[in-house]
C-alpha cells in the first residue's frame, strides 16, 4: 500500500467506511494525514499505584488479580469491578456497563490503564479508564493523538489507521517548492505529518499544524491567482476615455447621492488608468448601483470599446436592458440583449455584430459567457448581484478579453477577509448613501388570521390609490412535506379576494416567454398585485410597487428577505412590508423582528450568520471554492496574508506552473480546486 493509493486500500476500510470517508473529502490514504488530533494523551510516563494522586492523569500497567462481574444471563448490562496490581499495590477499577469490557479482560493478564484517579474513601480507583493489553499495538507510549469520530467510523478506529502510517512517512511527499518553504520559515510536510501524528514535542505539533494550514490555504490562493491571471496576463489594461461622464450625468432624472459620486471618481481614475481596473461596487439594495454601471459603460462605448453586463436571472437582464437601452440610443450607444431564450438566429446574429464591433454594450444573463461569444473589442466587464455567480463564471467573463476592466457589484456585505479571498486583490467601493426622499420601509410582523386580515386590508388600499403589491411564497405548489404556503394557493385566494384587480402569478416553473409576459405587465402597471416565488428576489426595480408581504418568512434567510424586501420603497411614497409567520416558534419570530428593526444590510448579514451559526459562515461553496478543513479564514488571517504572497509570486515566475519544480504544486491545485480549474498544458 502506498500513500497515493484509494482509501479502500488500508485493511478494514470496505466500501461503507470509503464512502463516509469520500464524502467528507477522504480519498486517499495519504488524506488521512490530514485529519488533526482533536488533543493528546500524554502516556510518556508509566506510573506506580502506590505514587498515583486523586485526580492526576495516570497510566498504570498492571497485572488483573481479580474481576467481578455482578450480572447475569438475564440483566443486560451491570457493574464489573477489577482489582489490577502492580510491584507497589493494588487499583480498583471500575466499569458501570461491564459486560463488554468483562468479556475483554482476562484475570491473570497484564494491561495498561490510562485515566483519572478517584479517591473512593481512601481506595484509588480508575472509573472507565482507557485500556489495552500490554505491548499490544495500540497499547502506545509518548504522546499519543486523539481524533474525532467521523459519522460511524469512531475516532479510535481512525487513530489505529493513521498510526499504522508511520513508516510509509519516508518517502517524500513534499509539493511547495523548496523557495517557499525557506521563506515562510515551513518544516517540510513529512515533517509535519510525523510531528502531528506521531510527536514528541507540543512545539512541534504547532509547527507542523502550521505548515498543514499554510498548505490548505496556500492551494486555495495558487488556484484564485490562476484563474485570475487567466484574464489578466498582467500586461497592460484598456485605457477608457472618461471625459463623456460628466456630461452623461447631466442627462440623469436626478442627481447622484455622495456615495456613487465618490465610487465614480474611483472607477475613473481606473478606467483611466492602464492597469486594469479590478473593482468591487457593494451598496445596499436600492442604493443605485445601475446608474453607476451605466456612467462606466457609455464612456466605454463613447471610446470605441465594448462593455459586457451580466446578471443572474434573465428577468432582470430584460429589465436592465429596458432601462439602458433607451437611454444609450441617444447617446448613439447600439445596445443588446442575450439571455437562454434569444431565439437562435437572433442570437446567431448577435454574436456576428459583436464580433464585428457592431454592438458597444451588451447585457445578458450567462449566456453572455457561453463559448463562442466572441468581442471585438471588449474593454468592461461587468458582473451585476455578484453574489449569485461563483468564482468560475466570473473568471470565464474576465477571459472574454485581455486585460478587460472588470467591475462586480453586489448587494451582499461580506467580510473583508472574505471579499479577498473571492475577489483578490481588488478594490472595493461602498455606497452607503441611499438616493434622497426613500422613505424607511415600514417593516411589520404578522403572526395569526387577524394580522392577515388587517394586512389585506392595507394591500386593498394601496391597490386603491393605483399602487402595486407583491406577495412572495416559499413554495410554487402545495407539499404535503412542508407546512407552507404555496405560491399556487395564495394566487387563487387573492384573485377572489382582489377580484376587482389584476392578478397573476409568477414562478420559475414558467416559460420564459411567460415570465417576461408578467414581468414587463408589472412593469407597465398591467397588473396590480404579483403573487410570486423568489424568482423576482434580484434587482427588479418597479418604484410603484409599495407594499409586500413575505409569507412563511420562517423559511427565507434573513438577508435574503433584506433583498426581497427592497423591490419596495423604490420611490418616493411610503412603502411596507409585512413578514408574515407560519410557525411561531420563538426562533422566527425574532428573525422577523430583526428585520423589522433594522434596514441597514450590513446589520441584517451579520445577525444573519450569528443566527445560523458557525458553520459554513464564509459559504466558500457557494461561491465555487474548496472548502477548507484545517484553516479558519478568521483565526488564520495572517497565514492567509503570507500564503497570498508565496502564491502571488509563484505565479508571476511561472504563469502557468508549468516549470518542473512547481509540477506538484500544479497538481495539488487541480485535485483540490476540480473541475473549477483548468490549467492549460
Ligand atoms: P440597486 O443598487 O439595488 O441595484 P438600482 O440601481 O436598481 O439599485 O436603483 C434603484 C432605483 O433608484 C432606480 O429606480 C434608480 O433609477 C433610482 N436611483 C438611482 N440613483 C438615484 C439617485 N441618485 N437619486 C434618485 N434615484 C436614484
Ligand atoms: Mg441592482
Amino acid at each position: 500500500m502506498s500513500l497515493k493509493d484509494d482509501i479502500s486500500a488500508i485493511k478494514g476500510i470496505g466500501p461503507k467506511k470509503a464512502l463516509v470517508l469520500h464524502n467528507v473529502g477522504i480519498n486517499k490514504v495519504q488524506d488521512l494525514l490530514n485529519i488533526i488530533p482533536v488533543g493528546y494523551q500524554d502516556k510518556r510516563v508509566v506510573s506506580k499505584v502506590f505514587f498515583a494522586k486523586a485526580e492526576d492523569t495516570v497510566l498504570i500497567e498492571c497485572k488483573v488479580i481479580s474481576k467481578h462481574y455482578y450480572g447475569s444471563f438475564r440483566t443486560k448490562n451491570s457493574p464489573l469491578i477489577i482489582y489490577g496490581q502492580d510491584d507497589t499495590g493494588i487499583m480498583e477499577i471500575l466499569f458501570f456497563n461491564g459486560m463488554y469490557v468483562n468479556n475483554m479482560i482476562k484475570e491473570g493478564q497484564s494491561y495498561s490503564f490510562f485515566g483519572v484517579v478517584k479517591d473512593n474513601k481512601g481506595k484509588k480507583q480508575l472509573i472507565h479508564p482507557e485500556f489495552h493489553a500490554l505491548g499490544s499495538h495500540e497499547d502506545r507510549r509518548g504522546i499519543v493523538p486523539i481524533y474525532k469520530s467521523i459519522g460511524a467510523i469512531s475516532g479510535k478506529e481512525i487513530g489505529k489507521w493513521i498510526s499504522g502510517l508511520e513508516d510509509d512517512l519516508e518517502d517524500s511527499l513534499e509539493w511547495l517548492p523548496e523557495k517557499v518553504i525557506e521563506e515562510n520559515n515551513l518544516c517540510t510536510i513529512n515533517l509535519a505529518y510525523k510531528w502531528i501524528h506521531f510527536p514528541t514535542d507540543a512545539k512541534l505539533v504547532l509547527q507542523g499544524k502550521y505548515r498543514l494550514i499554510f498548505d490548505e490555504l496556500m492551494v486555495l490562493e495558487t488556484g484564485l491567482f490562476y484563474m485570475r491571471n487567466r484574464s489578466n496576463s498582467g500586461g497592460k489594461g484598456k485605457i477608457v476615455d472618461c471625459s463623456f461622464m460628466d456630461s452623461y450625468i447631466s442627462t440623469l432624472p436626478f442627481s447622484l447621492t455622495s456615495g456613487q459620486k465618490t465610487a465614480l471618481r474611483a472607477i475613473k481614475k481606473d478606467l483611466s488608468s492602464s492597469r486594469p481596473m479590478n473593482r468591487l461596487v457593494q451598496g445596499d439594495v436600492g442604493s443605485g448601483k445601475t446608474v453607476v454601471a451605466q456612467c462606466a459603460m457609455i464612456c466605454c462605448g463613447k471610446s470605441k470599446m465594448q462593455s459586457v453586463m451580466m446578471v443572474p436571472t434573465e428577468i432582470l437582464a430584460k429589465q436592465h436592458f429596458m432601462t439602458i437601452s433607451q437611454d444609450f440610443e441617444k447617446h448613439g450607444i447600439r445596445t443588446a440583449l442575450l439571455v437562454g431564450g434569444t431565439k437562435a438566429r437572433e442570437k446567431r446574429e448577435i454574436k456576428e455584430a459583436l464580433a464585428k464591433g457592431d454592438i458597444d454594450v451588451l447585457i445578458g444573463t450567462h449566456a453572455v459567457i457561453s463559448e463562442d461569444v466572441e468581442f471585438k473589442n471588449l474593454g468592461l466587464v461587468i458582473t451585476d448581484e455578484q453574489h449569485r455567480f461563483g468564482v468560475k463564471q466570473r473568471a470565464a467573463l474576465a477571459g472574454k478579453g485581455a486585460d478587460t476592466n472588470v467591475m462586480v457589484m453586489t448587494a451582499t456585505p461580506i467580510p473583508r477577509t472574505l471579499a479577498v479571498i473571492i475577489y483578490g486583490d481588488l478594490d472595493i467601493s461602498v455606497i452607503k448613501t441611499m438616493p434622497k426622499g426613500r422613505k424607511k420601509i415600514k417593516t411589520e410582523v404578522g403572526r395569526n388570521e387577524i394580522d392577515r386580515i388587517e394586512i389585506y386590508e392595507k394591500i386593498e388600499a394601496e391597490l386603491e390609490k393605483g399602487r402595486q403589491a407583491y406577495v412572495i411564497a416559499p413554495l410554487i405548489e402545495e407539499s404535503e412535506a412542508i407546512d407552507a404556503k404555496s405560491a399556487d394557493e395564495i394566487f387563487s385566494e387573492l384573485k377572489s379576494k382582489f377580484s376587482r384587480f389584476n392578478v397573476e402569478i409568477l414562478h420559475g416553473e414558467l416559460k420564459q416567454e411567460q415570465k417576461d409576459a408578467i414581468m414587463s405587465a408589472f412593469m407597465n402597471k398591467e397588473i396590480d398585485l404579483l403573487v410570486s416565488t423568489v424568482v423576482i428576489e434580484v434587482g427588479v426595480n418597479v418604484p410603484n410597487a409599495t407594499i409586500m408581504v413575505i409569507e412563511n418568512c420562517e423559511r427565507f434567510g434573513l438577508a435574503q428577505m433584506h433583498q426581497l424586501r427592497g423591490r419596495v420603497g423604490r420611490g418616493e411614497e411610503q412603502s411596507y412590508c409585512y413578514l408574515l409567520i407560519g410557525n411561531e416558534s420563538e426562533k422566527s419570530v425574532e428573525r422577523a423582528e430583526i428585520l423589522s428593526s433594522s434596514a441597514d444590510g450590513f446589520e441584517i448579514a451579520e445577525a444573519d450568520l450569528r443566527l445560523r451559526g458557525p458553520g459554513d459562515i464564509f459559504g466558500l461553496k457557494q461561491h465555487g471554492l474548496p472548502d477548507l478543513h484545517i484553516a479558519d479564514l478568521v483565526r488564520h488571517g495572517d497565514v492567509l496574508e503570507r500564503a497570498r504572497e508565496s502564491a502571488k509570486e509563484l505565479l508571476e515566475n511561472d504563469s502557468n506552473l508549468s516549470k518542473n519544480e512547481n509540477k506538484p504544486v500544479r497538481e495539488k491545485v487541480v485535485e483540490v480546486f476540480g473541475e473549477n480549474i483548468s490549467l492549460n498544458m
